[in-house]
């Protein structure tokens, strides 16, 4: 088959195959993809939690130090009454600020000057410092706690602010503040397995498990609000770049799809670029926000395999439909063909068989007129035959006549006998003759192989004793039967002698021998002459119809093909050979009849 036929057949077909398997990838694309993050979302979900609980934990640690600074008594003093204390409270600090592991530890005055710090005697010391520029200073001079993120501006190290008031009878004298290294923070996160980002309230991220995303912004930051950052100087003026998310579709509630672009300048970022499920939770009262990213790109290979799985399987699943399909459609075609084709055969079995009633009824009738065309032959001698009875009875009808007028009345009634003899040896000629022309039903049965004979050699008597022919006949009466029509066997009978006759025509001694016996279940009869015998050009015709070697009216050469048929009618045979001592024989082998099945009737020559 070639290309464009096969796309001809089976075109249609295959791209619906196609579409079929390209949806099912698509829909299992879907599927698999959803149920992947869900179920990452659901891992997001609990990660999220312990991670904001265990950083949670970390910022509270620190939470009520700034207060704890309150209730100290040279603490107090100091911001109440001014220098005396100082040192001493310098010193307090620096051993607290030590004790605690914290980046530093500090107090302000009213108007937002460092008044006392733990790092007093270094050369970057906060003391004297302006920091009421500070959100939480102002906080806590309003009696609340105060809370930021932000990089001082002494040393650009980025830290976690906690402010306290100082309270003196109710009213607020004082700031005490307290740094929190990032790193301390960071200490929960040690062993994250995904990324992880806290941003304060700016977008600004300042803790992350890639120290490279620190300070970035999750939105790339407008430029009123980067101005106003700069300003407050929280992030001591870094640049901020945007961390380089896209948003690309939401996922349930509190999640998105989010894509993150690998950083240009930042050794082993791939790793940390692609699809994630981002995840934001509140961090308590801080303002800031915890993210945690889950890769996502793994949900979507897997997703991919299986859609591609889905659609191999869904293209299999229909070709082998297809084939069940065409293998249903063949049988049904050749149950359909074998029908067609019984229908067929019944119908020639059919047409077969009134052809068959048809020919037999020709044949009949062949065989008939080729009797009719006998008769007329044997008429001819027996025109003959009656002349001489008639002859003979005209003059002993009138010498009777004259014996009973001499009153020899004797001599009368012997005359009058001989013609009742005469009269009946007519009728019987007549009947025998009648008897052989009558249209015959070709019925088998039970014959006496004798009988056909002995009335086939009275039919020609008239001419066996023109010629002088010596008959010899060897076949018992009543012991050779054979299975078919007695008339039709007659008919072969005249036909065989006849031509015997006409061979043995001229022959110094002609001579006739029948003999008929019996040979296991089939009868046998042999006609043989002393004619001239067969020569090898009209043995090779012998049966055909038509053929003859007579002139036009002695022959018709029907006689032997008419023989011929009606022997294989009964199932026998009809041959022709030469004699070794000369002349022809003719052999009829017809079935034997079941009576007269005697063990010396089986016997061959009897
Ligand atoms: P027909 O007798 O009308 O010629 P047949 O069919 O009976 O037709 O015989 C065909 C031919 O077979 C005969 O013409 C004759 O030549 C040959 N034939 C038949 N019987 C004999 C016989 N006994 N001896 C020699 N020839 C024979």
């Amino acid at each position: 088959m070639s290309i464009a036929s096969f796309i001809r057949k089976y075109g249609l077909l295959l791209s619906s195959l196609v579409t079929v398997a390209f949806a099912v990838g698509i829909a299992g694309f879907r599927v698999s993809e959803n149920l992947g993050l869900a179920e990452l979302q659901r891992t997001g979900t609990q990660r999220l939690e312990l991670y904001a609980t265990s950083l949670n934990r970390q910022i509270d640690k620190y939470a009520y130090f700034p207060a704890t600074l309150g209730l100290e008594r040279d603490v107090i003093d100091l911001v109440a009454h001014g220098k005396p204390l100082t040192d001493t409270v310098n010193r307090y600090l620096e051993q607290l600020n030590q004790r605690a592991g914290t980046l530093s530890i500090y107090l302000l005055d009213r108007q937002g000057h460092v008044i006392a710090a733990s790092n007093w005697n270094r050369p970057d010391s906060f003391i004297g410092e302006d920091l009421s520029y500070r959100s939480y200073f102002h906080e806590s001079m309003q009696g609340r706690p105060g809370r930021l993120f932000g990089i001082g501006t002494t040393r650009g190290q980025p830290g976690y602010y906690l402010s306290s008031p100082l309270l003196a009878h109710g009213e607020v004298i004082g700031v005490a503040a307290v740094k929190v290294s990032l790193e301390q923070l960071e200490q929960s996160w040690a062993t994250v397995e995904v990324p992880v980002i806290v941003t304060d309230q700016n977008g600004v991220v300042i803790l992350a498990s890639a120290p490279s995303w620190k300070f970035t912004t999750l939105r790339p930051l407008p430029d009123q609000e980067r101005r106003r950052l700069e300003r407050s100087l929280q992030y001591n003026a870094r640049p901020l770049p945007s961390l380089g998310l896209t948003r690309e579709e939401p996922f349930g509630e509190n999640a998105a799809l989010v894509r993150l672009a690998p950083q240009v300048d930042v050794v082993g970022s791939s790793r940390l670029s692609g699809n994630f499920l981002a995840q934001a939770a509140p961090m308590g009262d801080t303002g800031w926000s915890l993210t945690v990213l889950s890769p996502a790109g793994q949900v979507s290979a897997i997703a991919w395999t299986r859609a591609a799985l889905a659609s191999v399987a869904s293209a299999l699943v229909g070709i082998v439909l297809v084939l069940l399909d065409q293998r249903r459609r063949h049988l049904r075609d050749r149950l359909r063909a074998r029908e067609a084709l019984q229908r067929a055969h019944d119908e020639l079995e059919r047409k077969v068989e009134e052809r068959t009633r048809t020919l037999r009824a020709a044949q009949d009738e062949l065989v008939h007129a080729a009797k009719l065309a006998t008769v007329g032959q044997i008429s001819a001698g027996l025109a003959h035959e009656i002349n001489q009875p008639l002859a003979a009875l005209r003059t002993l009808s009138g010498n009777a006549v004259k014996f009973l007028r001499r009153g020899d009345v004797a001599t009368a009634e012997s005359n009058l006998d001989r013609i009742g003899s005469i009269v009946d040896g007519l009728g019987t000629l007549t009947n025998q003759l009648k008897s052989f022309a009558r249209k015959s039903s070709g019925t088998s049965g039970p014959v006496d192989v004798r009988r056909a004979v002995d009335n086939a050699l009275f039919l020609l008597d008239q001419r066996l004793r023109r010629a002088n022919v010596a008959v010899s006949t060897e076949i018992e009466a009543e012991q050779v039967t054979a299975l078919c029509d007695a008339n039709r066997l007659e008919q072969v009978m005249v036909n065989l002698v006849a031509n015997a006759l006409d061979a043995i025509e001229g022959t110094a001694s002609p001579t006739l021998r029948l003999h008929g016996w019996r040979e296991g279940t089939r009868v046998v009869i042999e006609v043989r002459d002393n004619g001239p015998g067969l020569p090898e050009h009209v043995r090779a015709h012998l049966f055909e119809p038509f053929f003859t070697t007579k002139e036009s009216n002695r022959g018709l050469g029907l006689g032997l093909a008419i023989s011929l048929e009606i022997v294989h009618h009964f199932g026998g045979m009809l041959t022709g050979a030469n004699h070794p001592k000369g002349g022809a024989v003719f052999t009829v082998t017809l079935p034997a009849a079941d009576i007269g099945e005697t063990p010396w009737a089986t016997t061959s020559r009897s």
